[in-house]
């Protein structure tokens, strides 16, 4: 399927397109506070997600724009049924090697071996805390027990590696760094620490809640001496450290702290079609529209692309930049789209 040779598209700042993420519903089984501090959601209607069909051509068209990288999102992406039978189809783009998932591991004791076969080539779950109290305090749910039996049923269907998200937010998880390392060392995970970021309009982020990459990775270096850092690729938003007995390796996506909106290649695509080209912007181009009403693989690329050519988006830069000035930085000052909406 697809095949067209990929252009090389830039931006303002000459960022190539090459990721995308695909948020496959809204919904969540969780309620993080950081991500969805509310008990009720107006969910998007069923009929206004896209369906399978429509994200894959989507998806073929943005490698012929020169994207060779997929990670599937939502809410909690496997509350989509059959998210396997998408998983199948998008391996059948040429040009695209890498399909991710990003999960909250809740149904991967049912999910693992279907999306092994299905080709997805790479997993990444989202998980806080290894405390049962605090994992409640911080999902509103009691499911502890559920996403560690996940995480093991991934190892065991033969995910490898397999990347571990932990966003640690000051005086509610940052207790918890060592047990994690220590628990990702025993079992060969790859454990990748988030700063806290002010995602969506609705968390109570403030800069105070901020744990440091350095700061944690002093904590770190102090148990289990690490060797200098490095990203893997400029893209990467993660940046890896090998531990200096070998037994693994941490990352560190320090979104705040040290932004890395200069090699930014990422955009996303939320469940109802919109195209959003930073995890900070306040609104999405309507692909859906354009689909639903028969448009051509052409012109929808030539939508996309004059987009992309536009863009100017370095929130995080921007935000740091205000942070360190007189003035401060007001995490209000812009309306963003929800994460729950976004994707993460
Ligand atoms: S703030 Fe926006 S432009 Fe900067 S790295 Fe994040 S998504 Fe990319």
């Amino acid at each position: 399927m697809g095949g067209a040779a990929s252009v090389m598209l830039s931006d303002l700042y000459q960022r190539e397109l090459r990721d995308l993420r695909i948020s496959v519903t809204d919904r969540c089984n969780f309620r993080c506070t950081y991500c969805m501090p509310f008990d009720e959601y107006v969910w998007i209607d069923r009929d206004e997600l896209l369906s399978f069909e429509e994200i894959t051509r989507l998806t073929s068209i943005f490698v012929q724009l020169g994207v060779s990288k997929v990670r599937l999102t939502g809410g909690e992406p496997l509350l989509r049924a059959e998210l396997e039978s998408l998983i199948k189809q998008l391996r059948e783009i040429n040009g695209l090697s890498d399909v991710c998932l990003t999960t909250n591991a809740s149904r991967l004791v049912e999910k693992a071996v279907p999306l092994r076969s299905a080709g997805l080539t790479r997993l990444n779950i989202s998980l806080d805390t290894l405390d049962h109290v605090k994992f409640k305090q911080m999902t509103k749910r009691e499911d502890l027990g559920r996403v560690l039996d996940g995480i093991f049923a991934a190892k065991d269907a033969g995910f490898n590696p397999i990347k571990i998200n932990m966003v640690v937010e000051r005086d509610v998880n940052d207790d918890e760094i060592i047990p994690m390392v220590d628990f990702c060392r025993k079992h060969h995970f790859s454990l990748r620490f988030i700063e806290y970021m002010d995602v969506g309009n609705a968390n109570a982020w403030t800069s105070t809640k901020i744990v440091s990459k350095k700061e944690i990775l002093e904590k770190i270096h102090g148990v289990y001496p690490t060797q200098d850092g490095d990203r893997e690729k400029a893209s990467d938003p993660a940046i890896r450290y090998v531990f200096s007995d070998r037994r693994g390796d941490i990352g560190f996506i320090p979104s705040v702290t040290e932004p890395f909106c200069t090699n930014c290649t990422r955009v996303r695509l939320t469940a109802d079609g919109k195209l959003v080209t930073c995890l900070f912007s306040n609104d999405g181009l309507d692909l859906k529209v354009l689909l639903r009403s028969g448009e051509n693989d052409k012109s929808i690329i030539s939508v996309i692309t004059s987009l992309w050519r536009k863009r100017a988006d370095r929130y995080s830069d921007e935000r740091l930049r205000a942070l360190n000035s007189n003035e401060g930085y007001d995490p209000k000052r812009q309306k963003k789209i929800e994460m729950i909406t976004l994707g993460g």
